[in-house]
């Protein structure tokens, strides 16, 4: 309450003075009418529309009027991902038997986007938890399912994704970190860069080196934070994203039990790259919340203030803009959700239509918020005005998840090679 009030703030704006708080704000992105034309329910099954709704509830009362605080002070909000769990967003894709919603890609992406209305970061943060989950899940046997799943899905165990590593970083498959078989556990030694939830994670999924070099030499464990021979480096300081820590993750003779290895010797590169074609619609989906909530708080800014005796919803100019930035949000949608279809369905194009929906949807939506801010004029630079938290946090999502340089590397692939 006291930190809500702490946001409470009287703007003067034109001829109109108004008293907004980061409630206020929100209620509008929340509550309010939106128009039929960026409306994201618009041409979904009732049970889509059911849990969308619970996913906007929750982006609403449990997270936008904390969104600012997690961000100042840098909390890594756990309390409220456990209550998003209760709600079955801790393992949104992951199979019923071991306590996952089995819920559809096109479904996570629309709970994802509606939460993100919230909390970019930590929507993005609860996916990648979710992408862990599902790796698990998918290439984990009987045993680690039922081991890991449960926990995850509710999360009373969070996870990290670990391919990164300071030498490698669009090159992933170049990546060091070593695991050398001594009787039933790999040792494993190397450091892992940039990790997500590093250090406040229970549950870390490590691509690392069993073979010789390139991809095929990859493999992928699962390692517990308490394991002999883990540490972590400092918090990093981030531009956004700060309701979730990034360290590194470093292993020195770590130790790990060979039952523990997703799949067979060898399969860690192509797991970690079927686990990335989902987090990249995910990613691509925090997007879009970001965008569809900058574009409704750039429509209500330009209908109360006023400048050259009237307001700037008057502006043909910035008229023209709101209408450009609606339109690029609603392409965004279409192409992130046919990407979810075609990788639900295991189509031919998924893995091109992953990439191009990431590259697209992450760069358009970065413009989208950034206009929004532009629209603010001066109030959009200040911190008690949401757009720029969301500019802020969707800029790294042009850099993660294979960067858009990469999208466009795969994509490319694709169209040369395949007849
Ligand atoms: C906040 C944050 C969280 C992250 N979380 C995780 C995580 O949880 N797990 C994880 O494993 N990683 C994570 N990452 C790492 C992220 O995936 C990498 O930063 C990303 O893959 C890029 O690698 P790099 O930073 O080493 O950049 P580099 O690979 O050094 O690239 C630098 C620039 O050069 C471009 N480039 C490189 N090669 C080419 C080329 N051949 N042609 C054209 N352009 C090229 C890149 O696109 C980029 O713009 C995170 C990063 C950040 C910032």
């Amino acid at each position: 309450m006291a930190a809500a009030r702490a946001f409470v703030r009287g703007v003067r704006l034109g001829t109109y003075s108004i008293v907004r708080s980061r409630s206020l704000i929100f209620n509008s992105v929340h509550r309010r009418g939106i128009s039929a034309c960026i409306d994201p329910s618009i041409g979904l099954s009732d049970e889509q529309k059911e849990f969308q709704k619970v996913a906007f509830d929750f982006a609403a009362n449990e997270m936008a009027p904390h969104m600012a605080e997690w961000d100042q002070k840098e909390i890594f909000p756990v309390d409220a991902m456990k209550k998003a769990a209760q709600l079955g967003f801790g393992g949104i894709y992951v199979n019923p038997d071991v306590g996952g919603s089995g819920l559809s890609r096109l479904d996570t992406s629309i709970i994802f986007e509606a939460l993100s209305t919230g909390c970019v970061s930590t929507t993005a943060y609860i996916s990648i938890h979710n992408m862990c989950a599902w790796m698990i899940d998918t290439f984990g046997n009987k045993e680690q399912r039922e081991k890991y799943c449960p926990d995850l899905c509710s999360m009373e165990k969070f996870a990290s994704y670990c391919l990164t590593e300071p030498g490698s970083g669009s090159d992933a498959a170049s990546l060091l970190t070593s695991a050398k078989l001594q009787g039933d556990h790999y040792i494993l030694n190397g450091t892992k860069a940039f990790i997500s939830g590093g250090g406040d994670t229970d549950v870390y999924v490590v691509m690392c080196r069993t073979g010789g070099k390139g991809p095929k030499g990859i493999s992928c464990l699962v390692v517990e934070k308490e394991t002999p021979g883990l540490s972590f480096g400092k918090k990093e300081k981030k531009v956004g994203w700060n309701s979730q820590p990034t360290r590194a993750v470093i292993f020195e003779d770590c130790a790990v039990p060979v039952t523990n290895r997703l799949g067979a010797e060898g399969e860690g590169f192509s797991i970690a790259m079927k686990g990335l074609n989902g987090g990249r619609i995910n990613i691509a989906s925090c997007s879009l919340g970001a965008a569809h909530a900058s574009v409704i708080l750039a429509r209500d800014h330009m209908c109360v203030r006023k400048q050259f005796g009237e307001t700037l919803s008057n502006s043909q100019f910035l008229q023209f803009k709101l209408a450009e930035m609606a339109t690029k949000l609603v392409a965004s949608r279409l192409l992130v959700r046919q990407a979810a279809v075609a990788l639900q369905e295991g189509r031919p194009d998924a893995v091109s239509l992953c990439s191009m929906a990431k590259l697209f949807v992450t760069d358009e939506c970065f413009s989208i918020c950034n206009q929004a801010l532009q629209i603010h004029g001066g109030y959009g630079y200040l911190k008690d005005y949401a757009v720029q938290q969301y500019v802020r946090d969707i800029r790294v999502h042009q850099i993660l998840e294979g960067t858009n340089e990469v999208m466009r590397m795969i994509i490319a692939r694709s169209l040369l090679t395949e007849s």
